[in-house]
C-alpha cells in the first residue's frame, strides 16, 4: 500500500539510494521479475553498517544491529522488517561458515551468492537490473546454475547442495543443470558436516513447495539422502508423488510434515528416529509418529479425528494405499471442529450417582456411544443417554 511505499521511500532516501548507494538484491528481485509475491525485501548497500545505523536513527527509523559483524542491520518499518546488508566478499570459508570482509564492489557481492538467479540486483530509483552472471537468461529458461564452479561453491558452503535442489524445485524447468547435479552427487557426504537443524530447515522448505516430488526423486537417485536420511527409499518417493497428486486433486494446501511422513517407511520407530536426528520439535515428532502408525483407518473419519486429532486423521487418510472413499472422508473433515460432550461428572452425580470410579466409567461409555452415534449436539439426548447409564448403575447396586 501507499503507506508502506512511503516508509520504504524514506528508508531508501536515508540510504542515499538515489546516488546508487543501495539496491534491492536476491530473492526480491528474482521474484518481482517472475511476477511472484515478494516475501522479504533485502537491501544491499555500499555504506558501512555503523553508517547505516546512524543514518536511520537520524531519520527516526527504528533499526536493530541484528548481525552487524556480518554487515546486516534490520530496519523495522511499520509494515515489517527489512534487512540491510553491507556489500561483502568471502575471505575464507570452511563449508559451514564464512569469514567476510566489507566491499564496495557490487559484482563482488553478487559473486559470493549461490545461484545466478539469486545474484540479480536492482536500482530502486531507476529500476535498472544488474545481472553479472547471466541470471536473467537462466530465470527465463528455468535454469538453476551455480555462480562459478559448483564443486568449489559446495566446498565453501555445503548447505548449497540442498539449496540447489530447493531452488530447482521452485524455479527449474526441465532437466537440472548437469555440472550442478554432478557436484551435488559427488559431495553428498559433505552434508554430514552440517548441523541437523539446518538440514531439516532446508528439507522442510523444499517439501513445503507446491511440487517437490520430481526433485526429491532426483535427489534420491543421486544418493543425496543416503548419508543423513537413509530411511528415504524408492517407495517413499512414490508415496510422495501419490500424496501430492491427492493434495492437488482435493485442493488441499501443502503440508510439509505430512510430506516428510510420506517419504518415511510406515514404521513409528523409524519416524521417531528421524524426528530426533533432525531435531524436530516434540509436536512434529508426535505428528510423524502418528502418521507412521498404521494399520490404515477405515470407518467414519470423524471418529478417527476425534480420537487422534484432525490433522493427524488427515495425515493417515491421505497416506493410505487406496483412494477409495478419500474425497468423502476429506470433505467430512473439511471444516470439522472437535465437538465437546456436553456432560460432566458433576452432571452424573446430580443424577444421583455416588462419587467414585463409576463416574469416569459412565462418562466414557456415554462419550463412546455419543461419538459412534454421530456426535449429536442435542444436549437433551446426551442427558437421556447418561440417565440410562446412571439408572442402570443404581439398579445394579
Ligand atoms: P526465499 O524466498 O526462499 O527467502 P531468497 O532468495 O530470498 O529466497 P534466502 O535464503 O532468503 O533466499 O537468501 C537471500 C539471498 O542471499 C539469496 O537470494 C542469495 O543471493 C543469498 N544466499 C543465501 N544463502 C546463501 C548461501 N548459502 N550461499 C550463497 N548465497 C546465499
Ligand atoms: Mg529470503
Amino acid at each position: 500500500g501507499w503507506r508502506a511505499q512511503a516508509d520504504l521511500n524514506a528508508l531508501l532516501a536515508a540510504l542515499d539510494a538515489e546516488s546508487g548507494a543501495a539496491r534491492f538484491v536476491g530473492g526480491a528481485v528474482r521474484d518481482t521479475l517472475l511476477d511472484l509475491a515478494v516475501s522479504d525485501l533485502d537491501i544491499a548497500t555500499r555504506l558501512l553498517p555503523d553508517d547505516v545505523m546512524t543514518r536511520l536513527k537520524a531519520r527516526d527509523i527504528r533499526v536493530i544491529p541484528t548481525g552487524i559483524d556480518h554487515g546486516t542491520v534490520t530496519a523495522v518499518l511499520p509494515h515489517g522488517p527489512i534487512e540491510i546488508t553491507t556489500l561483502r566478499r568471502d575471505v575464507s570459508t570452511d563449508g559451514r561458515r564464512a569469514t567476510i570482509a566489507f566491499s564496495d564492489d557490487w559484482r563482488e557481492d553478487a559473486a559470493r551468492r549461490d545461484f545466478t538467479i539469486n545474484a540479480l540486483s536492482a536500482d530502486p530509483s531507476s529500476g535498472e537490473i544488474f545481472d553479472y552472471f547471466g541470471g536473467l537468461d537462466d530465470l527465463r529458461n528455468g535454469r538453476v546454475r551455480f555462480i562459478g564452479d559448483p564443486l568449489q561453491r559446495i566446498a565453501e558452503d555445503h548447505l548449497r547442495i540442498l539449496r540447489f535442489f530447493r531452488f530447482h524445485a521452485r524455479f527449474g524447468r526441465g532437466a537440472p543443470d548437469g555440472p550442478a547435479m554432478d557436484a551435488c552427487t559427488a559431495r553428498a557426504n559433505d552434508l554430514m558436516a552440517l548441523s541437523r537443524e539446518r538440514i531439516a530447515d532446508e528439507l522442510l522448505k523444499l517439501l513445503a513447495l507446491p511440487h517437490p516430488a520430481p526433485t526429491v526423486k532426483l535427489m534420491a537417485e543421486a544418493g543425496i539422502f543416503r548419508p543423513v536420511l537413509p530411511e528415504i527409499e524408492e517407495g517413499g518417493v512414490e508415496r510422495l508423488f501419490r500424496l501430492t497428486a491427492r493434495e492437488t486433486a482435493l485442493g488441499l494446501p501443502p503440508e510439509k510434515l505430512r510430506r516428510l511422513a510420506a517419504l518415511l517407511p510406515p514404521d513409528p520407530a523409524a519416524a521417531a528416529a528421524v524426528a530426533a536426528r533432525l531435531r524436530l520439535s516434540n509436536k512434529a515428532l508426535k505428528r510423524l509418529v502418528s502418521a507412521a502408525s498404521w494399520p490404515q483407518p477405515a470407518g467414519d473419519p470423524r471418529l478417527l479425528a476425534y480420537a487422534i486429532g484432525r490433522d493427524e486423521a488427515l495425515d493417515r487418510l491421505l497416506l493410505r494405499d487406496t483412494d477409495e472413499g478419500l474425497a468423502d472422508a476429506i470433505a467430512a473433515l473439511g471444516d470439522w471442529e472437535r465437538p465437546r460432550l456436553a456432560l460432566s461428572g458433576g452432571d452424573l452425580i446430580a443424577m444421583g450417582l455416588e462419587p467414585g470410579p463409576a463416574v469416569a466409567r459412565i462418562l466414557q461409555a456415554v462419550e463412546r456411544e455419543w461419538s459412534e452415534g454421530g456426535f449429536s449436539d442435542d444436549g437433551e439426548a446426551v442427558r437421556a443417554l447418561a440417565r440410562r447409564h446412571v439408572d442402570e448403575a443404581l439398579r445394579d447396586k
